[in-house]
């Protein structure tokens, strides 16, 4: 539903998205047709100075801003719908139900789900895989099992599956990574031989911008007898994730990196296996009957939701999945390829900047090494100048072993930079160049 300060991002015919009331902005200097004032005037927080200056928000890989229609629906929902829901027979209640049901059917929407009740609503992407380790893993998952990962997993889909390895006694794999920083497809098919119970890998990978061939991993996966996992945290909001296109068995995501709230995310899985799967955490909601001597649970998802949950959360991922779909996911994915050659051709011609990753198939997230600047240097120094990037290991610590390195600097861009933005991250490392007396 719109709200009265919300403007929804519509898009003309010719694919630009524009204001619906005539107040457009000029066209900014983008390579693509996307309005990019009309869109960034959708955000409140980037009209804000940091240090002085026009912040310039390159962090959208750890966390994405939120545009004024997902805050007001969060606002409207706290001020005039908040109660409990699933469980109350009065009219709060069953708006805030029908609000929380309605966020649901809006996120499986935006990974191509069929059946609403296939989405788990949790705390996010960590949640979503502890929730299949923990349930499925610790139900069909037997000493000596196999589970395939890869070397580039976020810490979140590897931790999980350590602790169900010492918990059962199950085995970790792991697929190679090429140094151009892709899956070697060749390691994973000799691990796929090996007969693994699941595969479980990144579609996007947070520090590279690798994007997996995600179809062909799980079709040779499920060729293989193995279920697959796939964390969608730094895919969902940037590409096209439809699940039935992919094919896979579970698929996780989070909504803070998608222009929705913290601490709310979703697992899609197929309907048998969250059938089979059993709770993952017990408590109210995800009941059916409660005796003193054991329980029946209810149906999925619920079966999942143990709890009250984090009803506002839902609602604003529900308004950041609908804000993602008037955009339009294929509009969405060519003003970040717009953005990703920019910055390729820009930071391609810095001296002593190393960037890692592939160059195809990658998306707008940009780790890289600035001579022997130490990363938090680098990010200290261009917060000095309002730009936002992150410093670490990214939570991808054997990935940066991997590569010898204990971290990187990351510049990760969303549907809301411009190409002046990237400008203004090349002037930064200029400046920062002369701060350190020169790069080497
Ligand atoms: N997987 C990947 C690839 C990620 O980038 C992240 C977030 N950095 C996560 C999982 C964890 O997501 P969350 O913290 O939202 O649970």
């Amino acid at each position: 539903m719109t709200e009265p300060n919300q403007v929804a991002g519509v898009l003309a015919p010719d694919g630009r998205a524009v204001l619906p009331d005539g107040d457009r902005a000029a066209p900014g200097p983008q390579e693509s047709p996307w309005d990019i004032e009309a869109i960034r005037a959708q955000f409140p927080i980037l009209s804000r100075e940091v240090h002085g200056r026009p912040l310039v928000y390159l962090d959208n890989a750890a966390s994405s801003q939120q545009p004024h229609r997902v805050l007001s629906r969060v606002e409207r929902y706290l001020r005039e719908q908040h109660a409990n829901v699933h469980r109350g027979a009065h009219q709060l209640s069953a708006e805030a139900t029908e609000a929380y049901e309605d966020a649901r059917r809006a996120v499986a929407a935006h990974v191509g789900a069929t059946n609403p009740a296939e989405i788990v609503f949790t705390r996010g992407t960590t949640e979503a895989v502890n929730l299949v380790a923990s349930s499925w893993g610790g139900a069909f998952v037997s000493p000596g099992d196999e589970i395939l990962l890869t070397k580039m997993e976020h810490h979140s889909n590897l931790v999980p599956w350590q602790l169900l390895a010492g918990r059962t006694g199950c085995v970790l794999r792991f697929v190679d990574v090429t140094p151009e920083g892709t899956l070697d497809l060749e390691d994973f098919d000799r691990l796929l031989a090996r007969q693994p119970r699941l595969v479980a890998f990144t579609h996007v990978s947070n520090s590279l911008g690798t994007i997996n061939p995600v179809r062909e991993i799980v079709a040779r996966a499920h060729a293989a007898g193995a279920l697959t996992l796939v964390d969608g945290a730094q895919a969902a909001p940037h590409l096209l994730s439809d699940v039935s296109r992919i094919g896979c068995d579970f698929y996780a995501f989070s909504g803070h990196k998608m222009c929705g709230p913290t601490g709310v995310g979703a697992l899609w899985a197929r309907r048998e296996l969250l059938e089979e799967m059993p709770p993952y955490q017990g408590g109210g909601e995800m009941i059916s009957e409660v005796r003193l001597e054991g329980s029946s649970w209810a149906k999925p998802p619920h079966k999942f939701e143990a709890g009250t949950p984090n009803i506002s959360g839902v609602v604003g991922f529900g308004e950041a999945a609908r804000f993602l779909a008037e955009l339009g996911a294929e509009a969405i994915e060519s003003h970040e390829a717009a953005l990703k050659r920019y910055a390729l051709e820009r930071l391609g011609d810095i001296d002593g900047l190393r960037l890692y990753g592939p160059r195809q198939e990658r998306t707008s997230v940009f780790s890289f090494t600035y001579g022997d600047v130490h990363p938090h240097d680098l990010s200290t120094i261009l917060d000095q100048w309002g730009i936002a990037i992150r410093a670490g290991h990214h939570c991808n610590q054997p990935l940066m072993g991997h590569y010898g390195i204990s971290g990187t600097a990351r510049a990760s861009f969303y549907l809301y930079n411009s190409t002046d933005e990237i400008d203004a991250l090349c002037d930064g490392l200029a400046l920062a160049a002369e701060v350190f007396g020169g790069i080497s």
